[in-house]
């Protein structure tokens, strides 16, 4: 199932994707099972959001063997973490800005997991009653401050640096899709998600030991190779197999 989150008549909801329409669901999409009203509304009446508000995202640092290869690191004994601020979300067609302080801004595809509830000290087997689904987020990144900086967080957390959408696919298995993304219908990252090095199962229950997650919150699991520059004007899109499209324009 592809779930959505719309605004439509000034009301933010959620719903389930048929084909071009939308049915509205009745209740929380992190309860058991979903229930659905009889409202059925166009794709194209609505306004797309970022399927999830997190209260936080969980990032991995290099976790795809080919990156790890193309920037001659090894690979690392346990997954290096970071976080992005809720306040850097933006949602599918929403402007990334460019800031004015930044000197080199770049994409960084990566398949994002959407948790379903309340997640401490996980083990590994019982991850998947914590996932809710699985997203594109672009991993925007100020590359220059990254370099300048000893820790991330200034560099990846300027307001627009979390695209994440276009929807939560619930039904998958995410252990072999095709990551890619397109700068101005370019190709510059094509790789499977069966190169990470961490694989999402050891991802979550990992970070599960270390801090509470919550519903909503997101985890996303490292950018394959091909890591480049975007310019003002660029428009950029996260391709997963399965799950959809994320586009965002660059100014
Ligand atoms: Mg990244």
């Amino acid at each position: 199932m592809k779930i959505a989150r719309i605004r439509h008549d000034n009301k933010i909801s959620f719903g389930a994707l048929e084909g071009d329409n939308i049915r509205i669901l009745r209740n929380s999409i992190y309860a058991d099972e979903f229930k659905f009203t009889d409202i059925v509304l166009s794709m194209d009446k609505v306004k797309l959001l970022a399927p999830v508000v997190p209260s936080k995202i969980v990032c991995t640092g290099l976790n795809y063997k080919d990156h790890a290869k193309e920037l001659n690191m090894d690979v690392p004994e346990d997954p290096t973490l970071f976080l992005k601020p809720s306040t850097a979300v933006i949602g599918p067609g929403d402007d990334i800005i460019y800031p004015a302080s930044v000197a080199r801004l770049d994409y960084e595809a990566e398949l994002a997991v959407v948790i379903k509830k309340q997640a401490k000290a996980i083990k590994q087997e019982s991850i998947s009653d914590y996932i809710l689904g699985y997203t594109c987020l672009n991993d925007v990144t100020a590359r220059d401050l990254q370099k300048k900086d000893i820790q991330w967080t200034r560099a990846k957390s300027f307001d627009t640096f979390a695209p994440l959408g276009p929807y939560i696919v619930t039904d998958i298995d995410p252990s072999d899709l095709l990551v890619r993304l397109y700068v101005n219908d370019e190709m510059r990252q094509s790789s499977p998600t069966s190169n990470m090095i961490f694989n999402i199962q050891f991802l979550v229950s990992f970070i599960s030991w270390v801090m509470t997650l919550l519903p909503g919150d997101i985890i996303t699991t490292g950018t394959p190779k091909g890591v480049g520059e975007l310019q003002r004007g660029d428009n950029v899109v996260v391709n997963i197999e399965s799950i959809g499209q994320l586009r965002n324009k660059v100014v």
